[in-house]
């Protein structure tokens, strides 16, 4: 594992205990890296309205542009209580590829931190993308 992974790993992890899962009891955590090496990791956050829930990935996302707005993500990684590697959902693959170029990886975890590593563009291939 390189020391990267490792980082975000650590700080998915983190920010996994404090997921708010109350409904689905699904915790989940992400971490990335932006191309000048900031991390920034969110958890997910549902809502008794369901629909308001907003996931792990698009937090982290979210946080980034908060505090210092518009960047390449180098890597991004999930994880969640599953001893599957956790795939990022349709929504956040799109809000993911704003954010994305050609090297961008998606970092899958299972629960005992086992990754697999994918292309930004094998995850979500023919992506809508108007540019700007
Ligand atoms: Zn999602």
């Amino acid at each position: 594992m390189s020391t990267i992974d490792e980082t975000l790993l650590n700080e998915a992890r983190k920010a996994q205990k404090n997921a708010y899962a109350p409904y689905s009891n699904f915790h989940v955590g992400a971490a990335l890296v932006t191309d000048e090496g900031k991390i920034y990791s969110g958890c997910n956050v549902e809502n008794t309205s369901y629909g308001l829930t907003i996931c792990a990935e698009r937090n982290a996302i979210f946080k980034m542009i908060a505090d210092s707005g518009k960047h390449t993500i180098s890597r991004i990684l999930i994880i969640g209580d599953t001893d599957e590697f956790l795939p990022p959902c349709g929504a956040c693959r799109q809000v993911i590829v704003e954010f994305s170029d050609e090297n961008t990886v998606i970092t899958m975890c299972n629960r005992s931190g086992q990754m697999k590593h994918h292309l930004m563009k094998e995850v979500l291939p023919f992506a809508f993308f108007l540019g700007n």
